[in-house]
C-alpha cells in the first residue's frame, strides 16, 4: 500500500498530466494550423493585390453578403507593354452588380468591387501599345482577358472563351482577383479597351458596355437586326429599354411585353415601341399569338415563357438573354411551328466596338440617373424593387477621390 500510495500513485498522476499536456498541444496546434491556412486561403487574392500592385486605387466595395458597399483602398498592377491606364469618370450600374454584391450565386469573393461598364480617359500607355493614346476617350467592359489563342478568341468570340477573365470576381492572369469600375483607376489590356467616339456622351453611353452588348450581340446572331421584321422585348429594364433602341435604329417593328402596365406610355410614347402587352394579360397575349419573327427575352426572374413561344410566328426565334435559374419550355408549340430557342452572353471585343459605332452613329444612348459613389447603397435598394429609369450611373470621376 505504501509502495502505491509512495510511488506508483505519483507517478500516474505525472503520466495522466503529461498525456494531457500532449493532448491539449495536439488539439491546439491543429486547431491553430487549420485556423492559420484556411485564413491564408481566404485571405490570399487581396493579400496578393495589396502587396505586388504599385498603382494605389480607391473604390467602394461589398465586405461581404449584405451587399453594402463602402470605400476600400486597394491597388492596380503598374502598366504592363500592353497595358492602358485609365481615369474612370463614369461607371453603370448593372442589375448583376446587384445580384454578384448579394453573392446570390453563391461563390463572390469578398472584398468585392463591382461594375463593369466603365468609361475614362487614358492616363498612361504600356510601351507596345497601338490603339491608344495618352488622352483619349475609352471604355471597359464585361471582360478584361481571355486566353487569345482558342477557336473561340481567333474567332473575335472572346466572351465564349473558356479561360474568360471577368471584369471582376474574377482570377485575373498574376493569380490576383479583379476589381471592377467602382473605383478611380483602371488598368487593363488594350485588346479588352473599347475606343470611345467623340460624339457618344461619356455617362449615358456607359451602360452600352455591356446592356448595349447584350442586346446588340443577341439580336445581330439571331438575325433579328433586319429593317420590317416584327421583334418583342421582353423586360423594360437595362437591357430591355437599349434593345428597343436598337431595334428602332435596325428598323424593326417593336412589340414590348412587360409585366407592369404602368410602363406602356413610357415604352409606346418615350422609347418609340409600335406595341405594348401586359404579359399577364392571357387575353391580350393570346390575341397577339403568331405575330412576331422574333422576341428577346431580358427577364433575370424565372417566369413563364409558354404564352411567349405563342407570340412567335412559324420559324419564329426567341433569345434568351436574362440569367433566370431556369425556364420551363413547353415543347410541342417550339416543335409544331419549327420554332427556335436559344441564349446569348455579351459580345466579343470586335463587336462591342462595333456596336458603339453603331451607337454613336445611331445616337443610341441609355436612359441614365447619374448618382453620386455615396448614394450607391441607396440606388441597390432602388434597383432591387425596380425603381431605376432605366439605369444608375456613377459619376466616379467627381464622387470617388483620395483624402
Ligand atoms: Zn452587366
Ligand atoms: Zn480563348
Amino acid at each position: 500500500m505504501s509502495i502505491i500510495s509512495g510511488f506508483i500513485l505519483p507517478c500516474a498522476h505525472i503520466i495522466y498530466r503529461a498525456l494531457l499536456t500532449i493532448l491539449f498541444a495536439i488539439v491546439f496546434n491543429t486547431y491553430y494550423l487549420i485556423s492559420y491556412f484556411l485564413f491564408l486561403e481566404k485571405k490570399k487574392p487581396n493579400e496578393i493585390a495589396e502587396v505586388e500592385h504599385p498603382v494605389k486605387a480607391l473604390g467602394w466595395a461589398a465586405r461581404d453578403a449584405t451587399g453594402v458597399l463602402s470605400p476600400f483602398e486597394f491597388s492596380r498592377r503598374a502598366t504592363r507593354d500592353h497595358d492602358v491606364q485609365l481615369k474612370i469618370l463614369y461607371c453603370g450600374i448593372c442589375h448583376s452588380d446587384l445580384h454578384s454584391i448579394k453573392n446570390d450565386s453563391g461563390f463572390s469573393p469578398y472584398p468585392q468591387v463591382p461594375g463593369h461598364e466603365m468609361v475614362g480617359i487614358v492616363t498612361e500607355v504600356g510601351s507596345k501599345v497601338e490603339k491608344f493614346k495618352v488622352g483619349d476617350k475609352v471604355g471597359v467592359g464585361c471582360m478584361v482577358g481571355s486566353c487569345r489563342k482558342c477557336d473561340q478568341c481567333v474567332n473575335n468570340l472572346e466572351n465564349y472563351c473558356p479561360q474568360s477573365v471577368f471584369t471582376y470576381n474574377s482570377i485575373d492572369s498574376d493569380g490576383t482577383t479583379t476589381y471592377g469600375g467602382y473605383s478611380n483607376i483602371m488598368v487593363a489590356d488594350e485588346h479588352f479597351v473599347i475606343r470611345w467616339p467623340e460624339k457618344l456622351p461619356l455617362d449615358s453611353g456607359a451602360p452600352l458596355l455591356c446592356a448595349g452588348t447584350t442586346t446588340y450581340s443577341a439580336l445581330k446572331y439571331y438575325g433579328l437586326d433586319k429593317p420590317g421584321l416584327h421583334v418583342g422585348v421582353v423586360g423594360l429594364g437595362g437591357l430591355g429599354h437599349v434593345a428597343v433602341k436598337f431595334l428602332k435604329a435596325f428598323g424593326a417593328k417593336v412589340t414590348v411585353i412587360s409585366n407592369s402596365a404602368g410602363k406602356k406610355q413610357d415604352a409606346v410614347e418615350t422609347l418609340g415601341a409600335d406595341r405594348f402587352l401586359v404579359s399577364r394579360d392571357e387575353e391580350e397575349m393570346k390575341a397577339a399569338a403568331a405575330t412576331l419573327d422574333g422576341i428577346i427575352d431580358t427577364v433575370s426572374a424565372v417566369h413563364p415563357i409558354g404564352l411567349l413561344i405563342g407570340l412567335l410566328k412559324l420559324h419564329g426565334k426567341m433569345v434568351v438573354v436574362g440569367l433566370p435559374e431556369k425556364l420551363e419550355l413547353p415543347v410541342l408549340p417550339v416543335v409544331a411551328g419549327r420554332k427556335l430557342v436559344g441564349g446569348s452572353l455579351i459580345g466579343g471585343l470586335k463587336e462591342m466596338q462595333e456596336m458603339i459605332d453603331f451607337a454613336a452613329e445611331h445616337n443610341i444612348l441609355a436612359d441614365v440617373e447619374i448618382i453620386p459613389m455615396d448614394y450607391v447603397n441607396t440606388a441597390m435598394e432602388r434597383l432591387e424593387r425596380g425603381d431605376a429609369k432605366y439605369r444608375f450611373v456613377i459619376d466616379v470621376g467627381k464622387t470617388v477621390k483620395p483624402e
